[in-house]
């Protein structure tokens, strides 16, 4: 498996019009694009850091993933997103490797890209997400 980089941190807020603010008015990040993946209950928010990006995300409904896990731990960092050359070939070598996986076969993810979960028991507590980006 060829990890190239850390591609964005997964940032869970309440509100990204609020929660930005930091990011945009104080750091001076750039807010590029937002877009709502429905089946994830969640919008995101893509805010470039040089050749990485800050994801800003905020729950569609209260049943979605973001605002349980804000429920339970509160806004923060949520997932750590790696950039491989090719999931495909890198959730086979996971599982091989008897990696415990969320899921077994990419899906789609915001900006085009091709995401899979690593499950947080296997990677010391820390959600990863594997992207693939043509
Ligand atoms: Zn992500």
């Amino acid at each position: 498996m060829k990890i190239l980089k850390i591609d964005h941190l997964g940032i869970a807020v309440k509100s990204i019009d609020q929660g930005k603010n930091f990011w945009t008015e104080i750091l001076g990040l750039t807010h590029e694009f937002s877009e709502t993946v429905e089946e994830q209950k969640v919008t995101t928010a893509f805010l470039p850091i040089g050749n990485s990006e800050v994801e800003l995300l905020e729950s569609t409904s209260p049943e979605g993933p973001i605002a349980k896990y804000i429920d339970k731990k509160g806004e923060g960092i949520q997932h750590v997103a790696f950039r491989v050359e090719n999931i495909e070939e890198a959730l086979a070598e996971l599982k091989e490797k008897g990696v415990k996986l969320i899921d077994e076969k990419p899906r789609k993810g915001a900006g085009g890209a091709l995401i899979a979960f690593l499950h947080p028991k296997a990677t010391n507590g820390v959600l990863v997400e594997l992207c693939e980006r043509k």
